[in-house]
Order: C-alpha cells, then sequence, then structure tokens
C-alpha cells in the first residue's frame, strides 16, 4: 500500500551516517527499511525511483523563522497603492509554497505578527495549500518594554509572576506547541539595551513551570549574559541567538549535560549589520558587528562544548533558510555538522522524535538533491539542485 522505493541513492541518513549506495523504502508516509545495497527488481505495482548519483536526506527543519513580519515584500513607496491586510494571507502562502519547494519541511515560527502562524499552520493542516509542519509560539510574552511598541501583536506584554503564568496560559490556549520569551531585549530596538535581563529570574521559572508542567518546551530571546544566565539556570530549552555564551563557558558545559540547544541565528547579525543594514539605525548596525563577531565565537564554543546546535535562519526570504546552514560551516562545523544541526538536531530541539532522520519509523519527509552536500553545501540553497522533495512519503506537486 503506497510504498515507494528508492534505489540507488547516496544517503545522509541526519545523524552523521552516510551511505553510499542504499535503498530506502518507504510505506506509509513514513521510512520502512534502509538497506545499504542496491535493491533487488522491485515486486510489481511497487513504485520505484532511481536516485543514482543523487542524494538523500531529511528534509530541513529550521527552528527559528518569523513567518510574517512584513519583511518580505519591498517597502511601500510614497504614492503606490496602499497594501490591504488581506494581501498578507497570500504572501504567507507564497512563504509556506517557497519552504516546500526548497526542502523545509518543518519551521518553528518564533513570533509572527497578528498570530499570522496559528491561520498559515490552520490552513496548511486544512489542505488549502502546500505548506512545511509549523510548530508555533502564538505571541511572544515580553516585559512591557519599547519593543512592544514596537513589535505590537507579535508580543503579549506581561509583568510579574502571575502574569505571565497567565499569558502562558493564554498562548497553549490560542494553540501554541511552545512558549517563546523575550529574556533580554531586542538588538534591533533603539530604545532598548540588549545586554541586561529584561524578565526577572521569578519570571522566567513561572514560564518553564507552567510550560513544562503541560508538556511544552519554552525557547527564550537571549542576548546579553544576564537574561542567557537566568534562561539557561532555569532550564529553558531553546536559547535563541545567544551570543554572549561564549562568555560564560560554565552555562556552555551546563547546556550540554541537561540536554539544552543553541540556535545561533548567525544570519540575523548578517542582516542587520549588512544585508539590510540601511534600514537600521547606525547604532544598531554598529552594534550588530560586534555581536555578529560574539554569534561566531559562541558557535565555536558550544561546538566544542557539545552542545546541540539547531540551525535557525532567522532572516528572510524565507526558502533561502539554507543559507544559516552555510554560514555555520563557514564558522567552524563540518558539513555533517551542519547538516544534522538542520536536521535532527533542529527536530531534536523542537521535541520531534521522528523527524529529521532516516531510519525506520521516521516520517518520510525527504529531500533529493543533485551532487553531495557534504563536499559542497552550497547545492541545498540552490533551487536548481534540489531534485525531488517528498512530504510524508508523497511527491510535492509545488515545486
Ligand atoms: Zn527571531
Amino acid at each position: 500500500m503506497d510504498e515507494l522505493l528508492l534505489t540507488n541513492a547516496r544517503v545522509l541518513d541526519g545523524l552523521g551516517g552516510a551511505i553510499d549506495r542504499a535503498t530506502v523504502r518507504l510505506a506509509g508516509g513514513r521510512v520502512a527499511e534502509v538497506s545499504p545495497e542496491a535493491s533487488a527488481a522491485p515486486g510489481p505495482g511497487l513504485g520505484t525511483i532511481d536516485l543514482s548519483g543523487k542524494t538523500l536526506m531529511p528534509a530541513l527543519v529550521d527552528a527559528h523563522v518569523h513567518l510574517s513580519s512584513y519583511e518580505a515584500l519591498p517597502p511601500l513607496l510614497r504614492g503606490e497603492e496602499p497594501r490591504a491586510d488581506a494581501v498578507h494571507y497570500f504572501e504567507l502562502a507564497n512563504s509556506a509554497r517557497n519552504l516546500v519547494r526548497m526542502g523545509i519541511l518543518t519551521v518553528r515560527d518564533v513570533g509572527s505578527m497578528d498570530d499570522h502562524a496559528l491561520h498559515l499552520r490552520q490552513a496548511i493542516r486544512l489542505d488549502l495549500g502546500p505548506g512545511p509542519r509549523i510548530l508555533t509560539c502564538a505571541r511572544i510574552i515580553s516585559a512591557t518594554s519599547p519593543g512592544c511598541r514596537i513589535f505590537t501583536t507579535m508580543y503579549r506584554p506581561a509583568d510579574g509572576a502571575d502574569e505571565v503564568r497567565k499569558a502562558t496560559r493564554e498562548q497553549l490556549a490560542m494553540g501554541a506547541d511552545f512558549v517563546k520569551i523575550m529574556a533580554t531585549g531586542a538588538r534591533s530596538v533603539v530604545l532598548k539595551d540588549p545586554e541586561p535581563a529584561q524578565l526577572a529570574r521569578e519570571e522566567v521559572r513561572t514560564v518553564v513551570e507552567e510550560a513544562h508542567r503541560l508538556g511544552k518546551r519554552v525557547a527564550a530571546h537571549a542576548e546579553g549574559s544576564g537574561g542567557t544566565r537566568i534562561s539557561v539556570e532555569e532550564g529553558v530549552d531553546t536559547i535563541e541567538h545567544g551570543l554572549s555564551l561564549h562568555r560564560t563557558p560554565e552555562l556552555l558545559d551546563l547546556m550540554a549535560e541537561r540536554g539544552q540547544t543553541l540556535v545561533p541565528t548567525l544570519s540575523t547579525f548578517h542582516d542587520v549589520s549588512e544585508d539590510h543594514a540601511e534600514k537600521y539605525p547606525c547604532t544598531r548596525v554598529e552594534q550588530a558587528k560586534r555581536q555578529r563577531e560574539e554569534a561566531y565565537k559562541t558557535l565555536t564554543a558550544a561546538r566544542e562544548a557539545g552542545v546541540r546546535i539547531a540551525m535557525g535562519f532567522d532572516s528572510y526570504p524565507l526558502g533561502e533558510n539554507a543559507r544559516e546552514l552555510m554560514r555555520m560551516v563557514a564558522g567552524g562545523l563540518t558539513p555533517m555538522q551542519g547538516i544534522i544541526a538542520a536536521t535532527s538536531g533542529a527536530a531534536a530541539a523542537l521535541g520531534l522524535e521522528n523527524v529529521g532522520k532516516i531510519q525506520a519509523a521516521a516520517v518520510a519527509d525527504l529531500l533529493v538533491v543533485d551532487g553531495d552536500p557534504l563536499a559542497d553545501p552550497c547545492v541545498l540553497q540552490d533551487p536548481n539542485s534540489i531534485n525531488l522533495v517528498l512530504q510524508a512519503g508523497s511527491t510535492v506537486s509545488a515545486v
């Protein structure tokens, strides 16, 4: 029943294993079997795809995206027709299609305007168009701060233990898959210094306690050491950005010991310091240059400490997420370590045990690329190299 045989593939299993020539059998939307040899003749009626010369690997998992932050479209010029709010829904659908087309089949949305990630997740579940598996935090829980005036509906302001507990419950009531907090301020906000902790220890502890009791994970936006320390020590599951961690090796050791994940988001520092510098005030650009250096130092320090690393693009346009993988490799990860971070590593950070790997029982979210991503990871961001995308074992028609 809906079985498919993928033969003669070079297989990267997402866990660090590479097989030169293998046959992978899919059944019921999952991987049924991986055999390290060329297959015998397939049985009658069994679909077969010969992948000679190609690489089969798990579809990519991105642990840090913003599905709607209104940055993908070019800015409105004076005199241009005002854009209706509804246009943003088409923009969302377009992003979802681009992600699928590039083999990014799981994304964790860590903050969108106007609950757009929740709406897009529902539309995809209703099969209204192609799209990846979406995990969303609904709104980000933030202390009352200048960032609330800028990020408006992306945030849920909350102060004090009782209020953050209620805010946590509100997000879960909305259908959040996990909870996101602003442990420090955001680097782009002029009125903010991202160095000190922004939430009190008691507030972070309360969110973690509340979410974990209900079986949900917590992600913390953490730039400076103060908020990063509180987040790690209070048991936050994923540290977003975490650029200051190279200054506190004891926290990296603690993360490795407890299985907490770093999502380095190198691309966002490139955005503010160079790629999109014209959109930011000079002080933010200069700060981002310093932060970019710190982020790269933390990447290698985390690798040395044995901390799990997950790919998180935190940039745009969506679909070009593998650029973050390239940057992690340029920053010192081996291509295999980069691929693990973009597949099983990110999936583990999200709590998805059957995603991001090619082994029996794993969800058959798969990517076929021309060439060898270990020799040249660039192939993962070249649309011409993406040969085939399988979502739960079925060929994606959006390609
Ligand atoms: Zn972000």
